[in-house]
């Protein structure tokens, strides 16, 4: 059971580091995944997961709802300004809040519903140019602005670049939030929850570790 081996090591890290116990939510990545798995991992009683695109949650996630009560939604992805709507009444989380466009558009569509996700601002600590977030020197003044607009910002998301050790953006990232007197730190995943656990991760984005390989369908 890949699950109950991830929850294990998650329970082992948080002690290890001297962290709470249960201070870390451990978000099951689905994406790509066959609902079969999706499915069993659900009836294991976890109940709290990550999707990357909002079409591909809004195509199974309204069914799972109407099967398994307390489903806890983040959407962890980039977010296109014509899906805010749509993502707004789907995910309970948005952890992909990357620039000021988006900001206001959140604002005001929380305005009209009512009600808002928790936010997570995604900051690209490792400066990619093809990558999602803010530069993290214009994180402070972005955190302000969207605070102003009362969005309910939770904390910060990055993603470390794919060929450098992570532990120095966790830590980075960990000094950003604690500046800002933000208390949420979304970062870690298969391959690094536990390095993302000793620099303070509240939210953990693990994949594969728990659903096995995704399987892409090959492009045609
Ligand atoms: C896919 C994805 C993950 C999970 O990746 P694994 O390596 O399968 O754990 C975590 N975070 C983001 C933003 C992702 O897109």
């Amino acid at each position: 059971m890949l699950l109950g081996k991830i929850e294990k090591r998650l329970a082992e890290a948080e002690f290890e580091h001297g962290r709470e116990a249960g201070s870390t939510l451990l978000i099951a990545v689905s994406k790509v995944q066959p609902n079969e798995r999706v499915k069993g991992v659900l009836e294991q009683g976890h109940r709290c997961f990550g999707e990357n695109r909002v079409q591909e949650a809004a195509s199974k996630w309204p069914e799972f709802r109407q099967q398994f009560a307390d489903i806890d939604l983040h959407l962890i992805g980039p977010l296109q300004s014509n899906k805010v709507r749509q993502a707004m009444e789907l995910f309970d989380s948005i952890h992909s809040l990357d620039r000021p466009k988006l900001a206001q558009t959140l604002a005001r569509i929380a305005q009209e519903l009512g009600k808002c996700p928790d936010i997570f601002i995604q900051v690209n600590t490792g400066k990619e140019l093809q990558k999602a977030g803010l530069m993290p020197e214009d994180t402070d003044n972005f955190v302000a602005d969207c605070i102003k607009l009362d969005l309910p910002i939770k904390g910060l998301m990055c993603i470390p670049p794919f060929h450098e050790p992570a532990m120095p953006h966790f830590k980075n990232l960990s000094n950003m939030a604690k500046r800002n007197g933000l208390l949420g730190l979304s970062m870690g995943m298969s391959s690094d929850f536990e390095d993302a656990i000793r620099y303070g991760a509240t939210h953990v984005r693990v994949g594969s570790a728990i659903f096995g390989d995704r399987v892409y369908e090959a492009k045609q």
